[in-house]
């Protein structure tokens, strides 16, 4: 589940670990009303996965179950392929607590548990979807149901994180030596582990959570940009970002007139993370212009492209016929488009005889260069204020 009210939140380490001012920057953005949809539907997968490892646990009765699995079952964003999905994740618990419990009578499944880390990172806690733990062993297992990016459990700084938590939480009654921790990704069919001895994780945590933590929490250290960034809500104007991108157009070549393959490939691989800048600058940019009217010397709104489309098929079909035009003329398996229509009938006479049964719906605003044709949109009326202020405030 989201641990989103943890400001060194463990799902956001490899930001804070990395990039220790970055929680101080990402605080001038807004967060994002009620979640995304992506996370809304996680939030229901979790339920499911709580739901079905509550009735295992004998938590929860039978009746019970039944009766909240199917309020579930009413949410917008179920379809029926999310239980076979959590079910993956639910079979993994069962079979590492059967098999924890097989060695050890004393061994526990603990669901949702909170996990607290503040130990090591000022107010840092999390929620262990499912921990196990018994015969000196405590695990995480940890469902993300997200398909859009692959998250893999070796040296994952969140789960390392929540295996501090559980270590914390389990370690006067149990006597721990190892932390094992489980990522499940069942919608990209990948199931990934991995262990740690609970010294190497202590290790980890004094000295390289403590510091960065106490970094982090004052704001303080170095703008870092990486891996990490893709998930950082200042990505779009992050100026470190942006001059780690541009730095590498001032690559050293070592021919002056053909790159190498060497040079080749280093060009590709920083091709793909310039291209996402980019794009995050311009979805920024956009946004900007829109919500609040900030001009962007050398850059106008127009409305983008769109296509026409019939507005009834059927008395389309019916003019053309009165024209002479037989149905297999106007028809493939379905009605020709409207540029094959005009070839047929001709331009001039289709505007004529179809006019408003043809439309063109406008286009989604775009932000282009002033020199391009189209027309600039007039902006919105709203007040238009000093778009730095607003990020420097
Ligand atoms: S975009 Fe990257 S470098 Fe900039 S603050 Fe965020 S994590 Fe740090």
């Amino acid at each position: 589940m989201p641990d989103a009210h943890a400001k060194l939140s463990a799902s956001g380490s490899s930001r804070w670990l990395n990039c220790t001012p970055s929680i101080s920057l990402e605080s001038k953005f807004p967060e994002q009303e009620g979640g995304g949809i992506f996370a809304r539907e996680g939030t229901l997968a979790h339920s499911f996965g709580e739901l079905i490892l509550q009735r295992f646990n004998r938590e929860i009765d039978k009746a019970k179950f039944i009766r909240k699995r199917n309020l579930l079952k009413n949410h917008e964003l179920y379809d029926e392929t999310m239980i076979d999905h959590v079910e993956v994740y639910t079979s993994v618990v069962i079979e590492k607590f059967q098999e924890a419990h097989a060695e050890d009578d004393d061994a526990v499944l603990s669901i949702e548990q909170r996990l607290d880390y503040s130990k090591w990172a000022r107010g840092g806690f999390g929620t262990g979807d499912a921990v196990i733990v018994g015969n000196g062993v405590v695990e995480i297992v940890d469902l993300k149901y997200g398909k859009g990016v692959p998250v893999f459990a070796e040296e994952n700084s969140q789960l390392m994180l929540y295996g501090l938590g559980a270590y914390h939480a389990f370690e006067s009654v149990y006597d721990l030596h190892t932390v094992k921790m489980t990522i499940v990704q069942p919608r990209l069919d990948s199931i990934t582990e991995f262990e740690m001895d609970v010294s190497d994780l202590l290790d980890w945590a004094d000295n390289v959570v403590k510091p960065a933590a106490l970094l982090a929490d004052k704001g303080e250290g170095e703008l870092v940009p990486g891996s990490w960034c893709k998930f950082c809500k200042a990505k779009s104007i992050c100026k470190a970002r942006a001059e780690a991108n541009l730095t590498f157009t001032s690559y050293d070549f070592k021919d002056p007139r053909l790159m190498q393959p060497d040079e080749i490939g280093a060009v590709l691989r920083q091709a793909a993370e310039l291209s996402s800048w980019a794009d995050d600058v311009k979805k920024f940019a956009l946004k900007e212009v829109e919500a609040k009217g900030v001009k962007f010397p050398g850059w106008k709104l127009v409305e983008g492209r769109s296509n026409r489309k019939y507005v009834d098929e059927e008395t389309i079909i019916g003019v053309l016929e009165l024209e002479g035009y037989s149905e297999d003329e106007l028809m493939n398996k379905k009605m020709k488009g409207i540029g094959d229509l005009e070839k047929l009938v001709g331009k001039k006479k289709v505007d004529t005889i179809l006019g408003d049964l043809i439309v063109k719906s406008p286009g989604r605003p775009t932000l282009v260069l002033e020199s391009d044709k189209r027309k600039e949109i007039s902006l919105k009326s709203a007040a238009v204020d000093d778009f730095a202020d607003d990020l420097e405030n």
